[in-house]
């Protein structure tokens, strides 16, 4: 921990970078854009099953309509973001890379934005497993990037004891501003939503951790609890990556989860601000996932904000409506850090996307941008988070020797933060060596 942060006693973790943070958006309210013509939508937007389709090519749909189930408990389903009709149910470009099978849904233009589909209830007649299942309905996956069905992560084994739900609002990757526009506008259904999960959970205790250059929220989150409350917000250092969930239940409780471990082995369960302020939003209404909010930005935009767009909305016509310039761009999903880069033009925004940031792009001439031989300066080893030693993974990577990364240097902590490569002088791409290792590994392994 830097002495900055013992003499102010703010919480944080060791380790760790200090990128340009370009959140230049963060005082952009919440828009809405036009509908597109066509909504794309994957039946994998979440980890585990796809969702399997309850409509057919040529059928009418709704708005807030169901229109893929979950195949069992690990899966979500999907509801439609816009009234229209179903084109095709056919393989499509996904943020992932491969295409994926999916639904096109021809959206009615002039359709309303009002959701026609739900079930209004009185969220405090249901039990655990009623919440539990009502969040599986609603078809909710971790917001923050991840994907993962919410259900899920709040559904703690029977061998393990969870005392605490961290809700993560520290939005460490730069350029993204969504969270901090979510805090800041939804502070109601937010805490609502803390109080579905935690019953969700059996969690006695709330921390809503937010990173100190969004002190406005974390205030205008305090003002909104009841004094004894069961949930508070700490403020934590801002450093990237402090919204590991990791990292941030180290910063919060000064408790390490263990190698291949789960925060609920250290008592603690994890869910996104945006994550529980759509839940808190949804529930009582009985609808569904159809929109999510997203960071429009980066130098080649010309009117970057925050959007909230349906899901299935193709980047083409984001940058259409949000305007972009320059020859040589480059476009990534989510933050720079971490986001995936993507090039065709009609892959749509689907639950896990937080941002669309249009970078320029690395001229293969540049110079400075050129690979050179590792000079053993050690930066990268005090960069990462996970105390692991990247320069030597990097070597070993460089000989194939896959299987010495992972059994002798601890491969497999590696969650890809990127720090190791954004600090490298010699511009060595460590992470991109590490994520073909870990695929090598894992072919092998299956
Ligand atoms: S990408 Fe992996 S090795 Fe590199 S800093 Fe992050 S956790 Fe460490
Ligand atoms: S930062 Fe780059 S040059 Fe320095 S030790 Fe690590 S891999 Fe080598």
């Amino acid at each position: 921990m830097g002495l900055l942060n013992l003499l102010f006693g703010l919480k944080s973790f060791t380790h760790g970078i200090h990128p340009p943070y370009n959140k230049d958006t963060a005082d952009k309210p919440i828009r809405r854009l036009a509908f597109p013509a066509q909504l794309v939508l994957p039946l994998d937007q979440h980890i585990g099953k796809p969702a399997i389709p309850l409509v057919k090519k040529g059928q009418e749909v709704v708005r807030g309509e169901p229109i893929a189930k979950a195949d069992g408990n690990f899966s979500v389903p999907l509801h439609a973001p816009a009234t229209g009709r179903v084109r095709d149910i056919a393989l499509l470009p996904t943020p992932k890379g491969p295409k994926s099978n999916g639904i096109v849904l021809d959206v009615y233009q002039g359709s309303t934005q009002e959701v026609l589909w739900g079930h209004p209830r009185d969220m405090s007649d249901l039990n655990q497993q009623e919440i539990i299942q009502a969040i599986q309905d609603s078809g909710m996956v971790g917001l923050g990037g991840a994907a993962f069905p919410s259900h899920m992560k709040l559904t703690i084994p029977k061998d393990k004891q969870v005392d605490t739900l961290i809700i993560n609002g520290c939005e460490c990757e730069p350029y993204l501003t969504c969270d901090h526009r979510i805090m800041l506008e939804y502070p109601k259904e937010l805490i609502r939503g803390i109080r579905y999960a935690m019953r969700a959970s059996g969690t006695r205790q709330a921390i809503i951790g937010i990173e100190d250059n969004k002190m406005d929220a974390a205030e205008v989150l305090r003002a909104s609890l009841s004094n004894g409350s069961s949930i508070r917000v700490e403020v934590v250092e801002t450093k990237y990556p402090q919204g590991s969930e990791k990292m941030l239940i180290k910063s919060l409780l000064d408790r390490e989860v263990p190698t291949g471990g789960l925060p609920a082995d250290v008592g603690v369960v994890v869910n996104n601000v945006g994550t529980l302020a759509f839940l808190g939003m949804l529930l009582p209404q009985g609808q569904g996932l159809i929109e999510r909010v997203i960071t429009v930005a980066g130098p080649g935009v010309l009117k970057p904000g925050n959007y909230m767009v349906p899901l299935g909305t193709p980047i083409r016509h984001i940058l259409e409506q949000a305007g972009y310039e320059g020859s040589r761009t480059e476009f990534i999903l989510g933050g720079p850090m971490m986001g995936p880069a993507v090039s065709a033009m009609d892959t749509p925004i689907t639950k896990g996307t937080s941002g669309l940031l249009v970078l320029n792009e690395p001229s293969i001439e540049d110079e400075s941008q050129r690979i050179w031989p590792c000079i053993r300066c050690a930066r990268c080893v005090s960069a990462c988070p996970m105390h692991l030693n990247p320069s030597m993974l990097g070597q070993l990577a460089a000989k194939r020797k896959y299987d010495e990364m992972a059994l002798d240097y601890h491969l497999n902590d590696c969650f890809e933060c990127g720090c190791c490569s954004y600090v490298c002088p010699s511009n060595i791409p460590l992470v991109q060596y590490f994520r073909i290792a870990k695929a090598i590994n894992r072919e092998q392994a299956a």
